[in-house]
């Protein structure tokens, strides 16, 4: 919490801008787009239109009446003291030299939740085309078309999911050892 609520980056916030294969620190912004250029798959990064939407944004920072959503939602977070203190920065041009450097994070897709799997029935047990068990196979978790947030159905709430994988782990488990 300490290192939250001074100036500079948390420890490991300094660790990734140090070593982090996917993070460019520079000084300008043209420097920071050849940096992020030079990352595997960077050349299809259009430097020109990375410049347009940075200096459009931070064009919002003197308009009170923005639309601009990120902006906005800072000015929002900040008014409850807690976000103001650790959860957000001051709010400040993104091109202002006194808030460098600049820092670019290649991003990676990942599966962050899957809302449905392996079918199985309430004990686990893998189902196969036939609707019947496969003898032998159980699912739990995300790899399970109940565990995780396929507990709460299509809705799935955020924030839930590991409790259904362990409940769903734990049910396949007591399952299987049942059955042998
Ligand atoms: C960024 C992020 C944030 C999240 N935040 C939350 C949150 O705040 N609250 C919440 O409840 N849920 C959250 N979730 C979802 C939750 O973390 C996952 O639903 C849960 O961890 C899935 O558990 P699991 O055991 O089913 O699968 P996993 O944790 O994915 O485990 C599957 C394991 O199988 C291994 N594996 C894969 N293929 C093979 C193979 N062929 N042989 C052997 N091993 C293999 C993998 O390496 C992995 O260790 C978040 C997920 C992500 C990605």
């Amino acid at each position: 919490m300490k290192s939250r609520l001074g100036k500079g980056a948390a420890g490991p916030v300094q660790a990734f801008l140090d070593h982090g294969a996917d993070f460019v620190v520079r000084d300008t912004l043209d420097s920071l787009i050849d940096g992020m250029r030079e990352l595997p798959g960077g050349d299809a990064l259009d430097g020109t239109r990375v410049r347009l939407e940075v200096e459009a944004r931070d064009r919002e920072m003197d308009n009170d009446f923005t639309k601009d959503a990120q902006v906005a939602m800072l000015r929002s977070a900040r008014a409850y003291r807690g976000d103001r203190l650790v959860r957000t920065a001051s709010p400040h041009k993104i091109l202002d030299p006194k808030s460098g450097p600049l820092i670019a994070v290649k991003l990676h897709i990942l599966t962050r939740k899957s809302l449905g799997g392996i079918e199985t029935d309430l004990s686990g047990r893998a189902l196969g085309a036939d609707g019947q068990p496969v003898p032998g196979l159980y699912a739990a978790g995300e790899a399970s078309g109940f565990g995780c947030g396929g507990v709460h159905g299509y809705r799935a709430l955020e924030g839930t999911f590991v409790g259904g994988c362990l409940f769903s782990g734990r049910i396949a488990g007591r399952a299987a050892a049942a059955a042998v």
